[in-house]
């Protein structure tokens, strides 16, 4: 048997027990003396972070990123710079709206966020299993996620709010029928598609830029629950998606997605039918063709869920040489929040942490904080400008000159936008069957809404497609005759007649 190491403090002195704390006699009381014990409940009070606003429960593992197609005339960034070329990765997909106990089978939408430690720095990709997003003004951001969290007073989900919001809010209807589709609820992180949702901007080594959209498609087909079957898993298990995608890896059945991305040259925006810039819309294949770049596979679980999983931060900020932002507005608010979300969970020198650690040399002149740990500054040169060798910036990496011009104004493009033809055009791929399955998952989903609420969504769905409204209107009847019986059988059987307050006035959402 290998010899065992010897237990000690954190300050590394050896212990003689980790068993019985020092007390006066073998009865107690306790000695104040015993730090170790007290440095041991003192570290379990600690044992948590504030949990993510949204996106909270998650799943990750790393895995390898090979380029398979040369795409180095659009973008100069060093990890797509050769065929071949293989880079380490990181990704964690998540659920939105649920806390980290929330089960994994939910009807949501889901983080695919991505990490590349390239030579050039840490690349993220913060995006979902959706192309789009239920708004495109980041003013919106923090009203839409009170609507799909819990209500102040009930501190139960309210789909009152939900609908509410999302019928205000027309731009929602795109994600809203992705959502409500069978690919709301994937089988497992596996059995889905990623994108990076906004339009960024590739910029090549001659100074040119091109807006580019990340495309990651499933190798391993899309696989999807329904409402019900979704209910089952749950029943058994709140874990389904960490037991798959950790039991995939561990067999050694690795997960595989290939990356695509569109590209639009810069000038093109303005012949393009809607903003190219706006998250609500995609750009469709016939316009924009998908264009192969790699192949993303992951094959290494992390050792410490919470040190790698719960600690990883993503930034869409997180750009390298030859990959930058677009005027989305929506990724221009991400930008400021999630490194301000990790400096408020994590602290200030979360990038330094194992998991979020760049695999190439970091050279900057931040100082101090709460623990400041693997900063390795010039002990001299800790200001710029100095005379003591200290890092200088690099100003051919400076990235090409955009060119926006405009009014500063707060412009809301609602009024004017189509929020309509591509829903219908999504809504038009659907088999008959899809478009049943949809149709009962608004209406579950719209169960204890006001009817005011329901009209003004259906009001918009009758937009899309006259059949997209009258679907929903019918399966809205069927469900409500369904729920007549049941509670007429249910309080038959109990014989009270009472039915259960609706705990948010018309609002607990049943989802799945
Ligand atoms: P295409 O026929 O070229 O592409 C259709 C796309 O729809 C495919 O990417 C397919 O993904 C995806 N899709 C199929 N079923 C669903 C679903 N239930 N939920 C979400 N996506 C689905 O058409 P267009 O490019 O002209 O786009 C038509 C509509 O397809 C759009 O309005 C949009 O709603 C949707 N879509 C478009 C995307 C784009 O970037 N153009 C991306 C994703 C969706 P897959 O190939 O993996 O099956």
């Amino acid at each position: 048997m290998t010899k065992r190491p010897r237990l000690t403090t954190t300050a590394g002195a050896p212990l003689a027990s980790n068993q019985d704390a020092k007390t006066v006699g073998p009865r107690g009381p306790l000695l104040l003396e015993d730090h170790q014990l007290i440095e041991k409940l003192a570290h379990q009070n600690r044992e948590r972070i504030p949990e993510r606003v949204v996106h909270a429960k998650g799943w990750g593992a790393y895995g390898t990123f090979t380029v398979t197609d040369d795409i180095t005339r659009y973008t100069r960034a060093d990890i797509f710079s050769a065929v071949g070329k293989q880079t380490e990765m990181l990704a964690r997909f998540s659920t939105v709206a649920g806390e980290q106990g929330a089960a994994d089978a939910e009807r949501d939408v889901r983080g695919f966020a991505l990490k590349f430690y390239t030579e050039e720095g840490n690349w993220d990709l913060v995006g979902n299993n959706t192309p789009v997003f239920f708004v495109a003004d980041p003013y919106k951001f923090p009203d839409f996620i009170h609507t799909q969290k819990r209500h102040p007073r009930t501190n139960l989900r309210s789909a009152t709010a939900m609908w509410d919001f999302w019928s205000l809010c027309p731009e929602s209807l795109h994600q809203v029928t992705i959502l409500m589709s069978d690919r709301g609820i994937p089988t497992d992180p596996s059995r889905m598609n990623g994108y990076g949702s906004h339009a960024f901007s590739f910029w090549n080594h001659a100074g040119e830029r091109y807006w580019v959209k990340f495309h990651f498609k499933t190798q391993q087909g899309h696989a999807h629950f329904t409402n019900h079957e979704a209910a089952q898993v749950v029943a058994k298990s709140r874990e389904s998606y960490q037991e798959a995608l950790y039991g995939m890896i561990e067999s050694g059945e690795f997960p595989k997605w290939t990356l695509y991305v569109q590209i639009m040259p810069e000038g093109e925006e303005d012949r393009f039918e809607h903003n190219p810039f706006d998250l609500t819309k995609v750009w469709p294949h016939g316009a924009y063709p998908l264009i192969k770049v790699g192949e993303m596979e992951l094959n290494r679980n992390p050792d410490n869920y919470f040190a790698e999983i719960e600690q990883s931060a993503f930034n869409p900020s997180n750009v390298v040489p030859g990959i930058g932002f677009s005027p989305d507005k929506m990724l221009q608010g991400r930008l400021f929040s999630y490194p301000d979300a990790h400096r408020y969970r994590i602290g200030t020198h979360y990038e330094a942490l194992e998991v979020n650690r760049p695999r190439c040399p970091v050279h900057h002149y931040h100082l101090h904080g709460e623990m400041p740990f693997g900063l390795r500054t010039n002990p001299d040169a800790y200001y710029e400008p100095n005379s003591f060798g200290g890092p200088v910036a690099d100003p051919s990496v400076e990235e090409p000159s955009h060119r926006y011009a405009g009014d500063v104004a707060r412009y809301d493009f609602r009024g004017e936008a189509d929020h309509f033809s591509q829903p219908r055009a999504l809504f038009n791929l659907f088999d008959d069957d899809q478009k049943h399955r949809l149709f009962h998952n608004i209406a579950a989903a719209m169960q204890g809404v006001p009817q005011f609420i329901i009209d003004r969504q259906l009001a918009l769905f009758d937009r899309v497609d006259s059949a997209y409204g009258a679907g929903v209107r019918q399966a809205l009847a069927t469900q409500a005759r369904d729920d007549e019986e049941l509670s007429l059988s249910t309080s038959h059987a109990a014989g009270d007649g009472a039915q259960a307050p609706d705990p948010n006035g018309g609002g607990a959402p049943r989802l799945p």
